[in-house]
């Protein structure tokens, strides 16, 4: 049996590299499901498909030649061959891919590509996003929605320096509020407030939710 960890969270939470470094000290596969909203937007831009129009960017989605790194060490982003790392993680991306997030249509196409990479886990995946633990594995053992007070958000993204300012920041959790409640916790769903706690702390928090349900799983 393979364990899957559903993590949800606004941006600037930490979930990212708590999810990741979990991930990692449990052997586990990882999921940036938001790095495949931020590819498809930049597969659209790069097509000048208009982002508004649902139908466009369905039709970028599936004629996108992507497949969604798993390995915690090795995120590495391309598309038909091109490595996209580093633009997805640009302003301009950034400032648009609430844009591309909010077309029903989308979100039920990558859903089911995410949940189809859970299914393959072996011995376990953390998958993070905005509504993994209520739309993409809502039978997932373990679910937390990772949170921290927005000045505290603000503050950690600002030193991470390419990310963009708190301003987009804000704007970007609020355009995403519109689309999917990940400010609350869903039923059974645990609270983590990393707003106290340090990076360590919040990464063995997560870990000591997930730890008893290592036994049944593959080695
Ligand atoms: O997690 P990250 O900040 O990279 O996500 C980028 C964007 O992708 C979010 O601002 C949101 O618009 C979208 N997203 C989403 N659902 C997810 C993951 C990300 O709508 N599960």
């Amino acid at each position: 049996m393979s364990v899957v960890v559903a993590i949800d969270g606004p941006a600037g939470s930490g979930k990212s590299s708590v999810s990741k470094a979990v991930a990692r000290k449990l052997g586990f596969s990882y999921l940036d499901t938001g790095a495949a909203y931020r590819v498809l937007t930049w597969a659209c831009v790069d097509a000048g498909a208009d982002l508004t129009n649902e139908q466009e960017v369905v039709g970028a989605l599936r004629s996108m030649d992507y497949r969604a790194p798993t390995d915690p060490d090795r995120q590495i982003f391309s598309v038909g061959g091109v490595d996209v790392s580093q633009q997805i993680r640009g302003e301009d991306i950034s400032a648009r891919v609430s844009e591309v997030a909010r077309h029903p249509q989308v979100r039920v196409e990558l859903n089911q590509g995410f949940s189809a990479l859970a299914a393959q886990a072996r011995k376990g995946i953390v998958i993070e996003g905005r509504d993994i633990t209520t739309v993409v594995v809502p039978d997932a053992p373990v679910r937390v929605l990772l949170t921290a007070d927005e000045d505290v958000r603000i503050a950690r993204r600002q030193a991470e320096l390419s990310h963009g300012d708190a301003a987009a920041l804000s704007e970007r959790d609020r355009a995403d509020r519109k689309v999917v409640d990940f400010m609350t916790a869903a039923d059974g769903v645990v609270t983590i407030d990393s707003t106290h706690l340090s990076f360590d702390d919040t990464v063995d928090a997560l870990s000591a939710l997930v730890e008893p349900h290592l036994e049944g799983a593959a080695k």
